[in-house]
């Protein structure tokens, strides 16, 4: 017997040492990832809580499906915590579109409240940064709540502390348009930054110890919000500009004034901000005509809504596009870390919202964006850092600043 043990032991031995220099690095990896609290501090998820063909309970082929997200595959790919959007499109400013755009956002609240309350055995409503790791402890997924575009408080600053009492736990000030609190940085130039409105609401948010992001706002607005914010803020979706050239992203000023803001980055995996890459012109002459058919999306209704879905869906079956790739990613996070500091940068996918690219495609691959931070010298400490620990401290701050 002892013979035998032996001698399995020697086998074994064995075994490890022929495995070659990758696998064990994938292992390392795995080790590291399952060890890490993570967290993805942004996706449009709810977006699909009215397709009646997605239960986010069931594991769904991203490709097939035209979906990142669901709890299985969230389980697959090591994802302990997830922020799941309130998205409101930009729409007209006036009573009206307030009045839709504020009741839409308590539509899509309820819809969170009403999947995570379906699937108590796997998700539960997280509110605070350490509600995490005890949903963790029970092997469950954490679902936080944030509000894409400031636009759903409907121009009431009251909306605010409303919105915090319902889970909200960041505002992305605005969307793709301009609204009443700032520029977007995909508009033109109309308040020069926030508003009298958004300072306002960056007052409020302080107060109540919620995440001011700063993902999608004007350079201007940026520069504003740090300047008048009194706790640390988050782009909760938004790679490095000087890495992939668009509005969307940071530059190195402004990587280093969030970092000196004790704030954090979370680089976004939507391929067209991570590296330009070749398109087709049939392909994007087809979505253009989409987009002029169904322009004014907010105004639609919720079948025209769900048709101008189908289309899009089915131009990307069509015509896949050429996407960045999981070491690109990277290329993001080695810059960003190089002018922010390790403590600054984090991870937000944007899954669902258009975020995916070659060899993260879905949530269920997010241990390949580990794997190659391994592959590049992070140590565990770093990669726990960019997991989440960054993120989590930032809204352990705002915690904390807003109790005072
Ligand atoms: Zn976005």
């Amino acid at each position: 017997m002892k013979h035998l043990i032996v001698l399995t032991g020697v086998l074994l031995l064995l075994i490890t040492s022929c495995k070659t220099s990758e696998e064990k690095l994938v292992e390392k990896a795995l080790k590291i990832h399952e060890k890490a609290t993570t967290i993805d501090s942004h996706t449009d998820t709810p977006m699909l809580f009215t397709r009646e063909d997605f239960d986010v309970s069931v594991r769904h082929d991203p490709y097939e499906s035209s979906t990142k997200v669901d709890f299985p595959r969230m389980k697959e790919g090591g994802l302990d915590g997830i922020f799941m959007a309130v998205f409101i499109g930009q729409g007209s400013r006036d009573s009206l579109g307030h009045a839709r755009a504020n009741a839409k956002a308590n539509q899509i609240f309820d819809s969170i409240y009403s999947v995570v309350g379906r699937n108590t055995e796997i998700a539960e409503i997280a509110l605070t940064s350490d509600d995490i790791y005890s949903i963790e402890k029970e092997g469950k997924r954490a679902v936080y709540m944030g509000i894409e575009n400031g636009y759903a408080l409907g121009g009431d600053l009251s909306n605010v502390e409303v919105f915090y009492k319902r889970g909200a736990r960041y505002i992305t000030l605005c969307h793709t348009k301009n609204n009443d609190i700032c520029d977007s940085s995909t508009d033109s130039l109309e308040h020069n930054g926030v508003s009298p409105f958004g300072k306002t609401v960056i007052t409020e948010m302080n107060r109540l110890g919620m995440l001011i992001d700063v993902s999608h706002i004007s350079d201007k607005a940026f520069y504003d919000v740090i300047e008048q914010s009194t706790a640390p803020v988050i782009a909760s979706h938004s790679s490095s500009r000087v890495i992939c050239d668009s509005p969307r992203n940071l530059t190195d000023e402004m990587l280093k004034k969030l970092a000196k803001n004790g704030g954090v980055a979370q680089v976004c995996i939507l391929s067209s901000y991570v590296k330009k890459t070749p398109t087709n012109p049939q392909a994007d002459s087809m979505r253009m005509a989409i987009r002029e058919k169904y322009k004014n999306y907010e105004n639609l209704s919720d079948d025209q809504q769900k048709e101008a879905g189908q289309a899009w869906r089915s131009i990307n079956k069509l015509f896949p596009p050429v996407l960045a790739t999981v070491q690109d990613v990277v290329d993001h996070i080695d810059h960003m870390v190089e002018i922010a500091g390790i403590d600054h940068v984090g991870i937000g996918t944007d899954f669902d919202g258009g975020g995916g690219v070659d060899g993260c495609f879905d949530v269920s691959e997010l241990p390949n964006i580990t794997i190659e931070l391994v592959r590049r010298g992070y140590s565990e400490e770093e990669i726990i850092k960019i997991w989440g620990g960054n993120f989590l401290r930032v809204l352990k701050a705002n915690e904390t600043l807003a109790s005072k």
